[in-house]
């Protein structure tokens, strides 16, 4: 008779393995679900480094999680260089949380955009780019910054949106390009026993996401929109997150994993 296979799992890398403290990069970690994933890796004993471009509510952040606060705008390769130089050698997991619907708050240039003229389209394009960079371009650029020192075993997960599936303008499509980007980043990673995912919300509250934007009659319809009749809040998502870069998360990879509360099914 054959002896059965050793255990794969017995040989999961440190970056893996349940107590073994890591070090977590939460970029946007300042608000919001930045902020809750912080707070539940900081819980789990991991050391963290939250960033943003606004000092302020990453110094609050980090008084509450004992995380290090660095300002970086994570679409500035130069800001970006800067912060490598504040992160130890390994980084054991990459959340990249950073972006939001950038047309919120924008400058009503509606007239201006719906004209077929070059101003027209100019504003169009300024405002579409902004949503591509802010969520797109923010974790490829930052990702790419790391690669190198991610730890064997490690996660990246990335934020993306419901909106990638029920559409939303650019940002809708900003968030679906970071799923499909995902896929292939996946499969260069997966070598090295390092999983990359998307984790997709639905409504979520208590954020700075909607600013003002957001009417009581849009926020019932949201809720309604959930098969639990609730708001998300930012902890669902952390606790996910926390799962994919967990012992449990170790074989899934290249996924998008919802947390939305059933108000959309991809099947
Ligand atoms: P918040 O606005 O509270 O958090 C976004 C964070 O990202 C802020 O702390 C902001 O800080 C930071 N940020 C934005 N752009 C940059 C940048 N260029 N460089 C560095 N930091 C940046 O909203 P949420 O917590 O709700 O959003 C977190 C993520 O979840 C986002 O990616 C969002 O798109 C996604 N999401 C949220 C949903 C919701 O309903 N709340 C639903 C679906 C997805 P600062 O302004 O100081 O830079």
């Amino acid at each position: 008779m054959t002896s059965a296979p050793a255990a794969q799992a017995s040989q999961a890398p440190a970056a893996r393995t349940s107590g073994t403290p890591r070090h977590v990069l939460v970029t946007g970690g300042g608000t919001g679900i930045g902020r809750a994933i912080a707070a539940r890796f900081a819980s789990r004993g991991d050391t963290v480094t939250v960033t943003g471009r606004r000092a302020a509510p990453l110094e609050a952040a980090a008084k509450e999680t004992g995380a290090e606060p660095v300002v970086c705008d994570h679409t500035d390769p130069e800001q970006l260089a800067a912060l490598l130089e504040r992160l130890p050698e390994r980084v054991g997991v990459l959340v990249n949380n950073a972006g939001g619907q950038t047309d919120f708050g924008a400058p009503d240039e509606d007239g201006e955009a719906g004209e077929g003229g070059a101003s027209g389209l100019a504003s169009y394009a300024r405002r579409f780019r902004a949503n591509l960079e802010a969520n797109l371009i923010t974790a490829a650029l930052t990702t790419h910054a790391l690669t190198d020192r991610l730890a064997e075993g490690g996660a990246v997960i990335h934020l993306g949106s419901i909106a990638a599936d029920k559409g939303n303008g650019a940002y809708g499509a900003a968030k679906a390009g970071l799923a499909a980007w995902n896929v292939g980043l996946a499969r260069e990673l997966g070598v090295r026993g390092i999983t990359a995912n998307v984790v997709s919300p639905g409504y979520i509250a208590e954020t700075e996401f909607f600013g003002d934007a957001l009417t009581g009659e849009r926020r019932n319809q949201l809720v309604a929109d959930t098969a639990l009749k609730r708001a998300g809040v930012p902890e669902d998502v952390a606790e996910t997150v926390a799962f994919l870069a967990s012992e449990g998360g170790r074989h899934i990879t290249g996924q998008v994993i919802a947390v939305n509360g059933g108000a959309h099914s991809t099947r």
